[in-house]
């Protein structure tokens, strides 16, 4: 990586926590911001764009969970990474819920070389996400031409299955409800149906199927769609 000082806006209430992950961070060499409240963190963004949000999940006034779902409707915010900070009580399928609208998040208490792990991965995959190619079974995206590769052949995609599948590539074996792949690819500044989703997802699976690579969109049932080289 480059001399380039990586920013890091940390949103937590309670002080104590939030100097002590200050701390952390100047240890692991990032700059950081700080915020007590939803309102205060969108003070900062006003007039700083930093790489990555470290955000509190219970937090006064709006919690941290619906500032993470605005920041996703923002053109400005929307790939901005989330890693959100929950108390140790919080409910598995609340979690999951959570997960299309967040990169990563992190069970208090949290060690800091957990901490500085995951903001690196975060930051090594979105930073990654841009230019670097992806390749997952056998297929390759190049973000840099948006060309999508099975092998040496080419895959001919409209440009709404092309980001549907980029996402996809960028968060593999992950499970997405359709309003969490809208919010993720589509934004939410228009209205669509969910059912959009379906239309776009049986194309993308069309045109990778000459490929043999339809079956890596999997419908989980119940819950959405994720993108899988296992069975
Ligand atoms: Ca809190």
């Amino acid at each position: 990586m480059s001399e380039r000082v990586t920013i890091i806006l940390v949103v937590e209430d309670e002080v104590a926590i939030r100097d002590m992950i200050g701390m952390s961070l100047e240890r692991a060499g990032f700059r950081w911001l700080g915020a007590g409240s939803v309102e205060e963190a969108r003070g900062v963004l006003a007039d700083n764009a930093p790489e990555l949000i470290l955000l509190d999940w219970m937090l006064p006034g709006v919690s941290g969970l619906d500032f993470a779902r605005q920041l996703r409707r923002d053109d400005n915010t929307r790939d901005m990474p989330v890693i959100m900070l929950t108390a140790r009580d919080a409910e598995e399928d609340m979690i999951r819920g959570l997960e299309g609208g967040v990169d990563d998040y992190l069970t208090k208490p949290f060690s800091t070389r957990e901490l500085v792990a995951r903001i690196k991965s975060v930051l090594r995959r979105a930073g990654s996400g841009d230019e670097a190619p992806i390749t997952i079974g056998p297929l390759t995206l190049e973000p840099a031409s948006h060309r999508v590769r099975a092998g040496e052949e080419k895959i001919q995609l409209g440009p709404t299955e092309y980001r549907l599948l980029q996402f996809f590539m960028q968060h593999p074996e992950r499970v997405f409800a359709r309003d969490q792949l809208l919010d993720r690819v589509w934004g939410r500044n228009v209205y669509i149906d969910d059912r959009t989703v379906d239309v776009h997802i049986r194309r993308l699976r069309k045109a990778l199927e000459p490929h043999q690579a339809a079956g890596l969109i999997q419908t989980v049932r119940g819950a959405g769609y994720r993108f899988s080289t296992q069975e």
